[in-house]
């Protein structure tokens, strides 16, 4: 019987390649070849053992592939964006499942897909059952009936595409300070809007370069390392504040002198750190939005002080996953920028390496470990 290499996670701080059966794909199904999948810092939580899940675990869910096999109910079943698909087309997943439609955020928020508790959320979801392949780290990935799938645009490249699950989290980040309205009334984003990003890993990256997509002003890059800032320089932040040189005061200084004395228009906290959330809460301007994508995990609490949001009249905005569709928008900014977005993979491995590849992800000059299961 054929089978397929997966990484899997037998609890945390073990992980090592297993075996399981080549499954055959149910009629509303498809089965995935997978090209290129990324390692996330959730991926790192998860092997520190900072998550709460049902092992073993595949993790695995920023990834793009080859449809290997697809079941004749499938285009029916899933949502798909520029389908129908068929045996062969490259397409990316979007992890977590479709919303059920029937619980009380779906009925009364449909438009926050992601608040659904009844979804699952491939590399998060438990490998116990056949057919087990609910993560990417592995050769093949079983996609079932429930899934939202994108082909990928003409002539993007398969390790590319497995960008597009970050950029869509840091997308929908940035889309959060839109206001509506008349961009030029000073409320929210728009053109020319100065911005800061707390902590440019991976995330704060993709916001930079989605910030400047959108047509921000100045950017300013805060981060410990100065390796960071130059990259954030390439997606296109505009001035640099370096944590391990600058006092708190002296940086607040700083950033003020960039932003005639007020702060900046728009800060987003992608550090997460809790002392970058409140630092962004002193910076931001009056009557300004504070974003918050950077805090996935739980590492804790900070101060802060109710007059300073009362004050400030700020809008205090989180930002959770996003809704499927955003991948739309991510796959579509993957094909057109101009900004040199794959410079962000600093690493490339085998499967073999996973554990190697998670232990440098966030480390050094490390930003984006990409594995390929099939060699390259
Ligand atoms: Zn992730
Ligand atoms: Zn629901």
């Amino acid at each position: 019987m054929a089978t397929v290499q997966a990484a899997t996670m037998i609890q945390p701080g073990e992980i090592g390649l297993r075996e399981y059966p080549k499954p055959d794909v149910a009629e509303d199904a498809l089965l995935l070849k997978i090209s290129a999948v990324g390692i996330c810092g959730s991926d790192k939580h998860m092997f520190a053992g900072k998550m709460n899940l049902s092992w073993p675990v595949i993790p695995g869910h920023e990834f793009s592939g080859v449809i290997e096999a697809i079941g004749p109910l499938a285009n029916r079943a899933m949502k798909v964006v520029g389908g129908p698909l068929k045996e062969g087309d490259a397409v990316t997943v979007v992890p977590g499942t479709q919303a059920c439609g029937k619980c009380w955020f779906c009925i009364h928020v449909p438009h926050r897909p992601q608040l659904c508790p009844n979804r699952s959320v491939f590399g998060f979801r438990t490998s116990a059952e056949a057919p087990h392949l609910f993560g990417a780290f592995a050769e093949y990935l079983y996609v079932p009936g429930d899934a939202f799938v994108l082909k990928l645009p003409e002539g993007l490249p398969l390790e590319r595409a497995a960008l597009a699950e970050p950029l869509a989290v840091a997308q929908r980040a940035a889309s959060r300070a839109l206001a509506p309205g008349v961009p030029y009334a000073g409320e929210g984003f728009g053109l020319g809007v100065r911005c800061a990003v707390m902590g440019v890993g991976p995330i704060g990256l993709f916001v930079v370069a989605s910030l400047r997509s959108m047509g921000a002003g100045e950017i300013i890059a805060v981060d410990l390392s100065g390796e960071r800032l130059a990259f954030a320089e390439k997606f296109g932040a505009t001035r640099f504040v370096n944590l391990s040189k600058l006092s708190r005061e002296e940086r607040k200084e700083q950033i003020l002198s960039w932003t005639d004395g007020v702060g900046p228009d728009v800060v987003i906290e992608a550090a997460g750190v809790p002392a970058a959330f409140e630092e962004g809460l002193d910076l931001v301007r009056r009557g300004g939005k504070l974003v918050e994508v950077g805090h996935y995990g739980d590492p804790g609490s900070v101060e802060i002080r109710p007059h300073q949001i009362c004050n400030k009249d700020v809008d205090i905005l989180g930002s959770w996953a996003y809704p499927q569709i955003q991948f739309e928008p991510a796959l579509d900014m993957l094909s057109r920028t101009t900004l040199p977005i794959d410079d962000i993979i600093t690493h490339r491995m085998p499967l073999s390496q996973v554990q190697a590849g998670i232990e440098i992800t966030g480390t050094g000059d490390c930003l984006k470990v990409i594995l390929s299961p099939h060699g390259s």
